[in-house]
């Protein structure tokens, strides 16, 4: 697999409840490593563009919302087959089919409000770490 990069992201419903320590925790307990992270309110056309894929999705206009309801923690996150590992530490999108001990099942409020974000592959990885961080902000 290799070492591997990903992005990861806090959302508004985290931070609203002070979790940004406790998910970290989950993250790095997992030999995940936060290589980059800084805390931001994103613009509505920030969270458009970021989300664009989902565009035709009915969820899309709530999403955007949600995601500019409060500051969100961008990160980026390193290690063996980051991606995967990362995906498995958060549980599924809605937190009902979450498995015990992810920070989905333990944290997300709904489908919707779920916590975390995080890219799903790697290729994706690699445009998603683009659109938040130049270079010189990831210290691995
Ligand atoms: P994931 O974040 O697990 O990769 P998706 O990429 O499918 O999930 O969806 C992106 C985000 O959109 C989800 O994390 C969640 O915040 C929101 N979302 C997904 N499905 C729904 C839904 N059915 N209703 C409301 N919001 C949703
Ligand atoms: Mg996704």
């Amino acid at each position: 697999m290799g070492v591997e990069r990903t992005l990861s992201i806090i959302k508004p419903d985290a931070t609203r409840r002070n979790l940004t320590g406790k998910i970290n925790a989950r993250l790095e307990d997992s030999g995940l490593k936060i290589i980059a992270q800084k805390r931001l309110h994103l613009t509505r056309g920030q969270a458009e563009k970021f989300y664009e894929v989902h565009k035709e999705r009915p969820f899309y206009n709530d999403l955007v919302e949600f995601m500019i309801s409060g500051p969100v923690v961008v990160q980026v996150l390193e290690a063996d087959g980051a991606v995967a590992l990362n995906r498995k530490v958060m549980g599924e999108t809605n937190p009902a089919n979450a498995a015990e001990g992810t920070i989905r099942r333990d944290f997300a409020e709904s489908i919707e409000a779920n916590s975390v974000h995080g890219s799903d592959s790697a290729e994706n990885a690699q445009n998603e770490i683009r659109f938040f961080f130049s270079e010189t902000e990831i210290v691995g």
